[in-house]
């Protein structure tokens, strides 16, 4: 697999020894990384991963020692400080250090602060960003996460904090209000609290909801849903974290772009879910 890729002739970085590479693996599937974190996986002497990084992906790498350092999966937990302080040593090593985390690094993923931490000790950095589940994860589930019918603009929001629990510095009548369509990591755990929250501040009980499990992997799963029955329906299905959340009527668009199930032979659902009416070509 590794050398069936060959990247287009250019200038591509290379890692120098001491240098820390932060960079995004994408939702999960290999496909969705990008030719700057393929240029990475192969020059890495120690790939630090995290758990929503997909096993398949550090194939990539052979050459280098896989480290994890992932907060999941039943697997120790290391703590944040320790990761970072690990990087810091493994660059003072003289190693070729990337730091692979879900997603993109930057995005509700604490890599703003592992790479301050890198910069405050003096180690050389490079960013390298990736496709978010928030977006991404939507995409495959036949979701855009923003449609001009729908939304013009759109809230990315935690379901907790650094504690766990729901994040106190949150203003759900703001964030209710504030655009059409939120897309929220890590809700499960709080889904009741959120689901509550959002109605409370006038959010209407039958808004469409998405909830997208494990996005982009072959163990993907999508509930389809509102922001009444959410709860009742995530413990009726037994889906479990990583999970983006959807709320808004752009969950509606699956009904035609659920290109997956399409692919599988499953008709669209309806072919005009907004009712904004057939091209007349089509009809
Ligand atoms: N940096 C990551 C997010 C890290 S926070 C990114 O940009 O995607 C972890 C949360 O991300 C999970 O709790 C879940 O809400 C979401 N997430 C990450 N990967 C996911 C996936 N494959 N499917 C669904 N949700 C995912």
């Amino acid at each position: 697999m590794t050398d069936s890729i060959s990247l287009p002739t250019s200038d591509w970085p290379v890692l120098e020894a001491g240098w820390v590479w932060l960079c995004g693996a994408g939702p999960g599937d290999p496909g969705l990384l990008t030719l700057h974190a393929l240029n990475a996986l192969r020059q890495a002497d120690v790939v630090i991963y995290d758990a929503l990084v997909q096993e398949a992906i550090l194939d990539w790498a052979p050459q280098a020692e896989h480290i994890y350092a992932g907060k999941r999966g039943g697997k120790p937990s290391a703590k944040q400080k320790d990761i970072s302080l690990r990087l810091v040593d493994l660059a003072r090593a003289g190693k070729r250090v990337l730091r692979l985390k879900g997603g993109d690094p930057f995005v509700f993923g604490r890599g703003g602060e592992e790479a301050q931490t890198l910069v405050q000790h003096g180690i050389p950095i490079r960013i390298i960003p990736g496709i978010s589940a928030g977006i991404g994860g939507l995409a495959y589930a036949g979701i855009p996460v923003t449609h001009r019918d729908v939304n013009q603009s759109v809230t990315f929001v935690t379901g907790h904090d650094q504690t766990g629990e729901v994040t106190s510095s949150l203003d759900w009548e703001a964030i209710s209000r504030g655009s059409q369509v939120l897309v929220i990591y890590m809700g499960m755990k709080h889904a009741e609290r959120i689901a509550g929250a959002l109605m409370a501040a006038g959010r209407a009980a039958d808004e469409p909801v998405a909830v997208v499990v494990e996005a982009t992997t072959d163990k993907q799963a999508v509930l389809e849903t509102t922001l009444g029955d959410l709860v009742a329906d995530i413990a009726a299905s037994k889906l479990a974290p990583p999970a983006i959340i959807c709320v808004g009527r752009s969950v509606l668009m699956r009904q035609v772009l659920d290109w997956q199930g399409m692919a599988a032979g499953a008709a669209p659902r309806d072919l005009d879910p907004l009712g904004r009416g057939m091209p007349a070509e089509a009809q």
